[in-house]
């Protein structure tokens, strides 16, 4: 081995048993970029540590969104407001700076289907990601259907130290499918525990006064909906569905106007 060799190969060792894989496959490159610019030795060590905290913010960013499990990633670029005059925009901008996370506060959105609570729900929880939050998107159904399988295997502990890992879980569509008895009491737990640790935002087509039908227990609704809404923003969209609306247009566009349905 010639003596120049040497020295590379012990510094590639020790980069990667410092877990440096940005210095490791930049810093030859660096080196050369360095020499013609005659830029001094700390110049050299500050860009290779620049790009080696670029990189690793990138990657937890890039984890973070996978560990969320959007179905869909939605922004609020695509949210057309004009659709949805009801919706508060000013607050759901004011609640995309993630602030309400840091505060442990919680976001309610309601309305009928098709208005848009989903998409805005994910919009907000992607923004959380962004800001670097730990988040995790269920159906409220598939969240319970979780809770009933790990109290089946006595996981329920380890899944509710896992849940309270996190930021801000959403927890979508409330109010389709009603609980059994013991499906109601675990997402009370869930809703319980998160009361002042983690921000939920929630999204439903229930009004207040109607999740008796879905939870099945008045005082169990009660104290539920006392801790989730002791801090929250309530976002309501009482427009007509988007999706209505755009299936609508577009039957319009194709059905001559003898065979329109529109009433
Ligand atoms: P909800 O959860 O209230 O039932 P969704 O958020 O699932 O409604 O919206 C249904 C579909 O319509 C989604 O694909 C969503 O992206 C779209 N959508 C709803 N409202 C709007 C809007 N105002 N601008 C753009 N897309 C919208
Ligand atoms: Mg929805």
């Amino acid at each position: 081995m010639t003596s120049g060799k040497k020295p590379a190969v012990l510094l590639e060792h020790y980069l990667k048993q410092l877990k440096l894989p940005t210095v490791l496959r930049e810093y030859g490159k660096m080196a050369e970029i360095c020499r013609t610019e005659r830029a001094d030795y700390q110049t050299f060590l500050l860009r290779l540590c620049e790009r080696e905290v670029a990189d690793r913010e990138q990657r937890a960013a890039e984890r973070r969104l996978k560990a969320a499990k959007f179905p869909v990633v939605k922004t609020l670029d695509t949210f057309d407001f004009k659709a949805q005059p009801s919706i508060n925009q000013a607050l759901m901008r004011e609640l995309l700076r993630g602030e309400y996370i840091d505060k442990r506060e919680n976001v309610l959105f309601v309305g009928n289907s098709g208005t848009g609570k989903t998409h805005l729900a994910t919009a907000l929880a992607f923004a959380a990601c962004r800001r670097g939050n730990r988040v995790r998107f269920y159906t409220v159904t598939g969240l319970v259907t979780e809770l009933l399988e790990r109290r089946e295997e006595r996981q329920l502990k380890r899944f509710h130290r896992q849940l309270e890992k996190m930021h801000l879980v959403v927890l979508d569509e409330l109010g389709y499918v009603p609980f059994s008895k013991a499906g109601a009491e675990l997402l009370f737990e869930v809703v319980s525990r998160a009361y002042e640790r983690t921000s939920l935002i929630v999204t439903t087509n229930l009004p207040f006064e109607n999740w008796t039908e879905v939870l099945g227990n008045e005082r169990l609704t009660g104290a539920l909906l006392d801790r989730l809404t002791h801090r929250i923003h309530i976002i309501e969209a009482n427009g007509e569905s988007y999706r209505l609306k755009e299936a609508k247009r577009r039957l319009k566009r194709k059905t001559p106007p003898s065979l329109s349905a529109e009433k």
